[in-house]
Order: C-alpha cells, then structure tokens, then sequence
C-alpha cells in the first residue's frame, strides 16, 4: 500500500489532471490511497471571497465565486464523460450552494470567524476530490470518494488545527482500510479534519501533506508519495539561486529543519508521523514523473558536502525588548514567551543577554496586540525587513570550524543574529533581506563547488 498525494499545482488544469490519472493507473499494483488539495490556487481564492464578504462587498465576492465554479465545472466538463448528467455534477451544484448560504451569512454577519474560514475553505479539496474521484473512475479506475471528515478528527484549533493522534489512527484504519483491501483506490480530501462534535477544521495552509502523512502512518505504508511541481527538494530556491540542484536522499532529521527553517517544500508536521513509522517520504514531479526527486529516510546518505540545503524565511522582523524589571530574568523570560505562546507566535531565532532578549520573528502575522502585550514588561523595538538563512546537513554536527568559514564567506554583510548548537545539524542567521539573493548565491558556491553525485542531482 503506497499514500500519493498531489497538490494544488499538480491538479490546476485539465492537463495535468489527465497527467496525474496516468500516474495513479501506473501505481495501481501498490495499493494507493490518494490524496488531494484545492486545484491551482482555490484555497487562496476562497480565503478572498470569504474576506470580501465579511468586509460588506457581496457583489464582487458573489462575482469571485463565480469564477471558481466556472473553472472547476470547466475542469468537470473536460474530465468527466457526460458531466452535464452526471451524479457529480449534481454534487459540485450543492457545494457551490452551500458556499453561496455561506457567503451570504457573513455578508450579513460582517465577520469571519476562524471557524468560519474553515468551513469555507474546506470547499476547495470537497470539490477536487469530488472531479477527480470522478474522472478516475470513467477511465475504469475504482475509486472511491471519501470524506476526511470522517476520520482525521482534529482540536478546536480552526485554521490550524491539530489531529486527535489515536482517534485519527484508528478511524483511519478502520474506514480506509477496508477499502483498499476490497480492491478499491481510496479519494481524500488533504487539509481538512473535523473535531469530535462534527465541526469542520483546517489543518494549516499546504495542511494535505500533513494528511498524506497522517493517512501514511496510520496504514503502514510502505511510501508515501508528495507529487509537486518541482523536483524535490533542492540546495537553494530555485527562484532565487537558478544554479540549484535536487538532494537526491536527505534523512527525516534533515527535512524536518528544513521545512521549520522555511523550506516551502513540505508542511512541517509531514515529517513526524512518517518518521515514527519509519516510512520512506518520496517527493516527485507531477510534469516529470520519471525525475528521481527526493528520498526522504531514516538514515539517509550524508554525502561528501557538509551542507544538504540552504533555507530561507522572509520577511522576518526583528523584535527586541530589555525588561523594565531587572529583578528577576527568569520571570520575564516566563512572560515573554507566554504571551508568544498566547499569541501563536513562534519565533525563529532567540538570543538572551542579561536583561534582554531578541528574537527573530515572521513579519507576515498581524502583530500589534503582541506588542502591545509585550510593551507592558520593557521596551520593545521593531527592525523589519530582515530574513533569517539556515544551512542543513548532518555532516555538519561532525564538521569543526563550520560557522568561520559561513561567515568568512559573507564578511561584508551584515550579520544580526546567530543561533548555533540548538540543533546539531543546522546553522541559523539573521541578514537584510535585499541581501538574500547574494547571500545564498555566495554559500552555495562555497558549499556545493564539488557536489556529490551520490546525494545531489
Ligand atoms: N489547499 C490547501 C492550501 O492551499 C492545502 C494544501 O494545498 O496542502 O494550503
Ligand atoms: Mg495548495
């Protein structure tokens, strides 16, 4: 039994749907389970309609959605045999009313609630599914739509919500399994749970991975399988460095401090649930399938180069507050990261001294009331547009003098912080953000002049 999981880019057009059903067919010997995100960019686009809707501007909202109905029954029609008379069709109707009563709700409401967003997004991978289950099944594939609702039973976390470990476990197991056994390929909805009472939940944007793993896990399967639009995981971003190449097998210790260190590749709950199982991960290329693209392992080859990959977050403030109370460190440190903790806030990078403490943190969430919270134990200073760089490689806990030679590399740049020695494999710093292309381009050269045909592509 194998998990296949295809994201959003993967399924945009129907192309690259028709690419994905040849995949699935050519896999149908081990079993998969499939799993699916919105289409192209529906997440985005529901999460718009939902704001304008909530900020009083129905008509446009109302236009916007329907958009997103003429391109997935655009998508439907070219797919699906005889869509027009189709139980599908009659399906995807009463999703797009359902989204309809919705819009109209907050409209009137003129708010949306965490809760709500949920609800509403949750739509995008409801009606995937539903035309891929669909389209699977004309080309005498025997698919079987599910609902993840069913099975990956969350917190009451809304737009980040967390799964319930055993009862997702087992719920999976006792509804999917059975249906793979029986000869059947199972359809998922990525992203979406529900909590015990019911209640739609997301995971987390690019949460389907997460769903992959989770489902993985729970089945013991002997791969799961991420289909992107890249091949794998690479050195650098290719949109910003294009000398990148694909790291062939990197170990689940690797990829989860890339994925927290800002590497888009993954969702970084993906790793866990794989690792505790001991699953091979597998990142492959929807356009190219036949791409080697990442092996991701317990142990994977350490390869000759001291780095695996170069991550980056951007944009990235740096907020920096010096206690008005110097009476007690401890107690203000206590402070500080409760009300981080309240505020879901989890910073990147944190250095102490004495009666201080900064720390890098995203520039992209509303910050305000944090700070506010923050003013009340010291000063609190703000310097934005920064970014924080981090270098990966297990050889790196075995490398000695790693930090000189990085920053001997990058002398006439500005270094504002550096966090070394909390993860062994890993070395963060914080730079401008305008000096990220050159920064990277500058490692990369240093680290990757002689790459190691074994783990690089
Ligand atoms: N559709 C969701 C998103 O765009 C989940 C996913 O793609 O993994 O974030
Ligand atoms: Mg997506």
């Amino acid at each position: 039994m194998i998990v296949m999981k295809f994201g959003g880019t993967s399924i945009e057009d129907i192309p690259s749907v028709k690419r994905v059903v040849e995949i699935i067919d050519s896999r149908l010997e081990q079993c998969p389970v499939v799993v699916n995100s919105a289409m192209g960019k529906t997440t985005r686009k529901l999460l718009d309609v939902a704001r304008l809707s909530a900020d009083g501007m129905e008509e446009k909202a109302f236009l916007r959605l329907d958009e997103i109905h003429e391109y997935h029954f655009d998508m439907a029609r070219g797919l699906i045999p005889d869509f027009e008379n189709s139980d599908s069709r009659t399906t995807l109707e009463r999703y797009f009313e359902g989204l309809h009563k919705l819009l109209e709700g907050l409209s009137i409401l003129l708010e949306l609630t965490p809760r709500g967003q949920d609800r509403i997004l949750s739509y995008g991978e409801l009606v995937a599914t539903t035309i891929i289950a669909s389209t699977l099944q004309s080309r005498g594939i025997n698919a079987r739509w599910l609902d993840a609702r069913d099975f990956i039973i969350t917190d009451e976390r809304f737009t980040r919500a967390r799964p319930v470990d055993d009862l997702t476990c087992r719920s999976i197991q006792e509804k999917v399994r059975p249906l793979v056994v029986s000869g059947h390929v199972p359809v998922i909805q990525g992203f979406i749970g529900s909590t015990r009472s019911g209640v739609t939940t997301t995971l987390g944007f690019e949460g389907s991975d997460f769903t992959a793993a989770l489902a993985g896990a729970a089945l013991d399967v002997s791969n799961i399988e991420i289909w992107k639009d890249v091949n794998g995981i690479m050195t650098a971003d290719p949109r910003i460095f294009a000398g990148a190449r694909t790291v062939r097998n990197i170990s689940f210790e690797e990829a989860s401090e890339l994925t927290l260190s800002g590497a888009k590749v993954l969702h970084p709950g993906t790793i866990e649930p794989a690792r505790r199982k001991d699953i091979p991960v597998n990142i492959y290329n929807s356009r190219q399938p036949d791409a080697g693209g990442t092996t991701i392992t317990a142990h994977a080859n350490k390869g000759t180069n001291i780095v695996k990959s170069i991550a980056y977050n951007m944009p990235v403030c740096i907020m920096n507050i010096v206690s008005n109370s110097h009476a007690d460190p401890s107690g203000f440190l206590r402070s500080v990261f409760d009300i981080l903790d309240r505020e879901g806030i989890v910073p990147y990078v944190v250095t102490t001294a004495g009666t201080g403490i900064a720390m890098a943190v995203s520039a992209s969430e509303d910050m305000e009331h944090a700070i506010e919270e923050l003013t009340r134990l010291g000063t609190v200073n703000i310097a934005g547009e920064k970014a924080t760089i981090s270098l990966v490689g297990e050889n790196i806990r075995t490398t000695r003098d790693f930090a000189p030679v990085v920053f001997q590399n990058l002398e006439d740049v500005n270094i504002y912080m550096v966090a070394q020695g909390a993860s062994p494999i890993s070395l963060t710093f914080v730079v401008d953000e305008s000096d990220i292309p050159s920064v990277i381009a500058r490692l990369h050269e240093a680290f990757f002049k002689d790459p190691d045909p074994d783990t690089l592509e």
